[in-house]
C-alpha cells in the first residue's frame, strides 16, 4: 500500500519494542492507526538530557510528530497519551500486555495500516489495565484480532464437501483454515486437530457475542477453557509460523501464582 504523507506529520501509536540504535538513539517501533506499523528513530533519547524522558516506553500510546526521511523517518515530539500505570505494576497483567504487542507486531507489516487493529489494541491494554481481561476475554479478543488480519476460520461449514456441521465432535486443520465432517476427514492437507462439541460452541458464541461483560461473566467448564486456549495458541503458532515467546512468560507466572 502506497500511503501518502507530508514531510511533517502526526499519528498517535503505541509503542510495541525498541532497541538501541548508534550511540544515543533508539530504534521505535510503533503500531499506528493511520500507517500500521512503523519503524522510527528517536534521536538523542539515550542521553539522559534527552526531551523524550520515557514517553517511549513500550505500551505507552504516545501522540507522535515525526520528520520523514529517506531512510528512517525521524521522531521530532512526543506526547504520552497513557503509559497504563496498573500493568506496569502487576507482573500478571505485565505478561498479558507483552503477549499482545508480541502478535500486534508478529502479525502487522510496515506501512500497512490493518483496519481496528490500533483500536482493538487500545481496547485490550485498557482491559487489561482495570484487570478485567481474564482468560476468556484474551481469547475473545484473540478471535477479533485472528478476523480483523482475515484468518477466521470456517466453523459452520465442512470446508471440503460444504454442508453444515451436525453437532458433534470435529476435526480442525489450520492449514485448510476451517473445519472438516466425519466423512471428510481423509481429504485434509494437514495434520488435524479434535475440537470437541463444546468447544466449537463456546468458539461459536465469542465469534457472535458483541457485549464483553457477558463473555467477562461467563462461567466455563475449566476443560473447556484449556481446551479453546490450546487451540487458539496453536493456531497463532501456525498463523505466525513461530513460537510466541510471551505466552511462555504468561504460563510460567500464573504457574507461580498458583504455588
Ligand atoms: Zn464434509
Amino acid at each position: 500500500m502506497n500511503i501518502n504523507r507530508s514531510r511533517i506529520y502526526k499519528t498517535d501509536v503505541i509503542i510495541l519494542k525498541q532497541a538501541p540504535f548508534l550511540e544515543k538513539d533508539r530504534l521505535i517501533t510503533a503500531y499506528s492507526d493511520d500507517y500500521g506499523k512503523l519503524k522510527l528513530i528517536a534521536k538523542g533519547i539515550r542521553s539522559p538530557k534527552s526531551k523524550f524522558g520515557g514517553s517511549l516506553e513500550t505500551l505507552n500510546s504516545v501522540s507522535l510528530t515525526i520528520i520523514k526521511r529517506n531512510s528512517l523517518d525521524l521522531i521530532t515530539e512526543s506526547y504520552t497519551n497513557t503509559t497504563y500505570l496498573n500493568i506496569r505494576n502487576n507482573l500478571s497483567l505485565l505478561s498479558k500486555s507483552m503477549y499482545w504487542i508480541e502478535l500486534i507486531d508478529s502479525l502487522s507489516v510496515e506501512n500497512e495500516p490493518i483496519e481496528k487493529m490500533f483500536s482493538l489494541t487500545e481496547f485490550t491494554l485498557n482491559l487489561i489495565n482495570e484487570n478485567q481481561c481474564n482468560d476468556l476475554s484474551l481469547r475473545y479478543l484473540e478471535l477479533k484480532l485472528i478476523t480483523i488480519t482475515g484468518y477466521f476460520p470456517e466453523i459452520f461449514k465442512c470446508i471440503y464437501c460444504r454442508d453444515t456441521l451436525i453437532p458433534k465432535d470435529h476435526y480442525f486443520s489450520f492449514k485448510d483454515g476451517g473445519v472438516f465432517c466425519e466423512k471428510c476427514t481423509n481429504h485434509s492437507s494437514s495434520s488435524l486437530l479434535k475440537v470437541t462439541l463444546d468447544c466449537m460452541k463456546l468458539l461459536r458464541y465469542l465469534n457472535r457475542e458483541k457485549d464483553i461483560t457477558k463473555i467477562q461473566n461467563l462461567e466455563i467448564d475449566k476443560f473447556i477453557l484449556i481446551e479453546i486456549e490450546k487451540f487458539f495458541i496453536s493456531y497463532l503458532k501456525y498463523i505466525l509460523e513461530k513460537d510466541i515467546k510471551s505466552y511462555e512468560f504468561i504460563k510460567s507466572i500464573s504457574n507461580k501464582e498458583f504455588q
